[in-house]
């Protein structure tokens, strides 16, 4: 794999400052498939600095204009579509097919909106006797995982450079050539030097100088809620603005004049995808005493006929991290179906499409994020019981509601504390605001909602 030994600050590729390095491994095969710099707090201040001094030029710079290099970092994706599926296919494991609809085709699609926002986007208004203005908040310290790791950079570093913002990206330390190949896009793309720039390194050293450092305006961070506590604190403290998308347990509730089988299976798909690093999976089906059994039947098949397709999870942390929960649900009295803790293969860090039934709602598995292929299926008594289930976690990222009648569906999920729903099956809305009730985060991403983000108000009187 093509792998860049510096990093791209300022329109080039740069050593760092000190020797340290990131191995990639193939998380399918094990096997190393490069390297790139870990970087520390003083490529994150070089960095800065280089986003700072272009912060001026690129906040002056049309709107129109913007939209212009936007449409042609979407085209620039579009050409090297393929390649960028393969690097993300070598370093995440992703079936190469998930990898090019999904891990590829959704930030092109990302990309294309904020190209077509930054020129439609009102940036000035007239309220009464004032004009309002919305300028760029500053300069973005944005902090990524590995989970959709081009898909997470899109979502951040386009509505930034929309808004006028300039960006200071730390990948996840397992995704780093995915990120490189974005900055590759980036500069094709003719983007000024300096408004974006990249930092790879370890979330404690790199990550941390970056939501520390003063010349940061705004940390987004997308990741774990533990770290996403860190963050918050470290900006509360400067008086920085945050944006954090963290982990979820979302619900995916099966009304009794729902269609079943079919409600059922997307849901086992919907978990089982991206071998379950899904940070709006439905990892918890809900279903009705009178349907469970058909219910758990219908999951335990859809989730065999997984099998092998599936690929492995992105590390051997991440894998002994899923598999301590498989034990744990079993110690804790829930009922194997598919799946289970034992290795599926020799080499590569597989897990087994797993399904529990008999969960409660106060067992481990029904409460933390697994972040692994593994889905418990709930019983509820009635409707109310439903929404007590659905609503009784600290997060509230996603779900899903299927009823016979759409109203229906629709009354029940406006009372999930949840911000998205799929109802009926629902297809995946780019331009729809996506983030997180409760410890699921702050602040939106995507579409119009997902730029306001990037923005601030001066109110000028006449
Ligand atoms: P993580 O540690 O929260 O990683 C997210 C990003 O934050 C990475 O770039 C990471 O760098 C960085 N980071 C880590 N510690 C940091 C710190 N102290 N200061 C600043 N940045 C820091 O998540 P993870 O370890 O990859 O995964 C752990 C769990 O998080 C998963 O099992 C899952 O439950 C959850 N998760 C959620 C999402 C989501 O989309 N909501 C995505 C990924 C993971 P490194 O890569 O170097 O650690
Ligand atoms: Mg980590």
């Amino acid at each position: 794999m093509k792998a860049h030994d510096g990093m791209y600050i300022d329109g080039t590729w740069r050593p760092a400052v000190g020797r340290d390095v990131i191995e990639v491994v193939n998380p399918a095969d094990e096997q190393v498939i490069g390297q790139v710099p870990a970087g520390d707090a003083r490529d994150v201040d070089t960095a800065v600095r280089a986003a700072r001094a272009a912060l001026p030029g690129w906040a002056a710079t049309p709107p129109a204009e913007r939209a212009a290099r936007l449409a042609a970092l979407r085209d620039v994706l579009v050409a090297r579509a393929g390649e960028i599926a393969e690097t993300v296919t070598a370093e995440l494991g992703s079936p190469l097919k998930l990898s090019q609809t999904v891990h590829v085709g959704a930030p092109i699609a990302v990309a294309g909106s904020y190209a077509e926002l930054a020129a439609t986007y009102a940036f000035e208004e007239r309220i009464g006797n004032s004009t309002v203005y919305q300028e760029p908040i500053g300069v973005v310290g944005a902090i990524t995982p590995w989970n959709y790791p081009l898909h997470q950079i899109v979502a951040k570093v386009a509505p930034a450079l929309a808004a006028g913002c300039t960006v200071v990206l730390k990948p996840a330390e397992d995704t780093p050539l995915t990120a490189q190949a974005f900055a590759e896009a980036v500069h094709e793309a003719g983007v000024p030097a300096g408004v974006f720039n990249l930092v790879t390194g370890l979330g404690p050293v790199a990550g941390q100088a970056l939501a520390e450092h003063p010349g940061v305006d705004l940390v987004s961070f997308t990741g774990s809620t533990a770290v996403g506590k860190k963050i918050a604190a470290i900006a509360g403290a400067a008086v920085k603005k945050v944006a954090l998308e963290l982990g979820g347990k979302s619900a995916n509730v099966i009304l009794p004049g729902a269609d079943l089988a079919k409600a059922v299976n997307v849901g086992v798909a919907n978990v089982m995808s991206n071998s379950g690093q899904t940070c709006s999976a439905w990892t918890r089906m809900l279903v009705h005493r009178d349907q469970y059994d058909e219910a758990v039947e219908l999951a335990a098949t859809a989730a065999a006929k997984y099998g092998d397709r599936i690929g492995p999870v992105v590390n051997a942390k991440q894998r002994e991290r899923v598999r301590g929960y498989i034990e744990k649900g079993i110690a804790e009295g829930a009922r194997l179906v598919a799946g289970g803790p034992e290795a599926p293969r020799e080499r590569g860090y597989f897990v087994s499409p797993t399904v529990f039934a008999d969960v409660t709602p106060g067992m481990t598995i029904a409460q933390e994020e697994i972040f692994g292929p593994v889905l418990s299926v709930l019983a509820y008594e009635d409707e109310e019981d439903a929404l007590r289930i659905a609503n009784g976690t600290v997060y509230g990222l996603a779900g899903a509601v299927w009823a016979g009648d759409e109203a229906e569906a629709v009354a029940f999920a406006r009372r999930m504390e949840t911000g998205q729903v799929d109802i009926n099956g629902g297809r995946f809305n780019p331009l729809a605001p996506f983030g997180g009730y409760k410890q699921s985060g702050v602040g939106r991403e995507l579409g119009v909602h997902g730029l306001a983000e990037y923005l601030q108000t001066k109110s000028l009187q006449f």
